[in-house]
């Protein structure tokens, strides 16, 4: 079993900021990101609110200079995917999907969330070929094909511009005709002549045998059904908190499955602490999560230091 004082989970911006903190606090902390660490910034294009940067900067680049940061500061990586947390106090015993187990005095939650699927049938079968949760990785394929992007929200309507740079046409299908994009890509949105809002719509079938070919859509108020012809269908509809992995832990986990934290982001059990996006019900944005793993992090490493020669 390998001991590390601070297991951090998540390499998103929550996990990183939680181990810069916690590496400045004297303790040295060691990072399970999965096999493609980063989370869900490695799959947005430019981010212009991340304050610090006078322009854009794209998701991979904020992510790859936070990780590069946490190495100078001694941080240890590693690609281990956490599949259960053990114990009531410190220490903890955290076993991976492959069965390795590390023995931990402290532990910081930042898995993030996970992009959430409509559940038509045509989305397993066409996922990769034309249906997409990601337009920054797969916006690329549908160089000069009409496409659809479903949503109302900031990742919608990103996608949306993202796509008109190399797409024809984008259909941009939502539910309302509100949104909850933020006012100043809403306009963006609304005056680029390559997106269209498809509004008051859902989509009822993805249409394609081996490739997408277009989206049957239809329209709530009227129930009028209308086919859309597009070679790709963005699904951006929002994401659900990865914690399935703390189900069977001490951890509390609120009905939609977000870890409960208190105001110092602490969970329910002594000595494990949760940030980012797996523990936020309202804001979800970079640089909150960033915040929010700071404390974590100050928090952890204060912990490891009281209770540190344990292990
Ligand atoms: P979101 O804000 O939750 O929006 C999801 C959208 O999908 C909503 O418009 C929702 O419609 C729609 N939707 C949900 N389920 C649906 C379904 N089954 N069928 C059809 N439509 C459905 O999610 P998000 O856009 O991924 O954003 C998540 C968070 O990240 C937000 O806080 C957002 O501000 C933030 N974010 C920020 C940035 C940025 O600041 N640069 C970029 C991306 C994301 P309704 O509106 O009708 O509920």
């Amino acid at each position: 079993m390998t001991k590390t004082d601070l297991l951090i989970i998540g390499a998103g911006p929550a996990g990183c900021s939680a181990a810069i903190y916690a590496a400045r606090a004297g303790v040295k902390p060691l990072v399970a990101g999965g096999a493609v660490p980063g989370g869900q910034l490695l799959q947005t294009s430019e981010i212009e609110n991340y304050a610090g940067f006078v322009n854009p900067i794209g998701g991979y680049e904020l992510m790859d200079n936070m990780h590069k940061q946490c190495k100078r500061l001694g941080v240890e990586f590693t690609t281990d995917e956490i599949a259960r947390i053990q114990g009531d106090k410190t220490p903890f015993t955290v076993t991976t999907t492959d069965g390795k187990q590390y023995q931990a005095l402290s532990i910081v939650i930042a898995t993030g969330s996970k992009a959430r699927w409509l559940g038509l049938p045509e989305e397993e079968k066409l996922r990769g070929k034309g249906i997409s949760a990601c337009a920054t990785c797969d916006g690329f394929f549908m160089r000069g094909k009409k496409v659809c992007v479903i949503g109302g929200g900031n990742t919608a309507f990103e996608d949306a511009l993202f796509l008109s740079q190399f797409c024809p046409e984008v259909n941009l299908v939502h539910r309302r005709d509100a949104f909850r994009a933020d006012k100043i890509t809403v306009e963006q949105v609304k005056n680029n002549p390559k997106i269209k809002l498809v509004l008051n719509s859902v989509p009822v079938q993805v249409l394609g045998r081996d490739m997408v070919e277009g989206l049957k859509v239809k329209n709530v108020q009227t129930n009028e059904e209308t086919v859309i012809p597009c070679g790709g269908v963005f699904v951006a509809i929002g994401a659900d908190p990865q914690t399935s992995f703390l189900k069977d832990s001490l951890v509390a986990l609120a009905d939609n499955g977000l870890v409960l934290v208190d105001e110092k982001n602490h969970t329910t059990v002594n000595g494990i602490f949760a940030a980012g996006d797996c523990a936020d019900k309202h804001f979800r944005q970079a640089i909150i999560a960033a915040g929010n793993g700071a404390k974590a992090g100050i928090e952890a490493a204060a912990f490891v230091n009281l209770h540190r020669g344990k292990i």
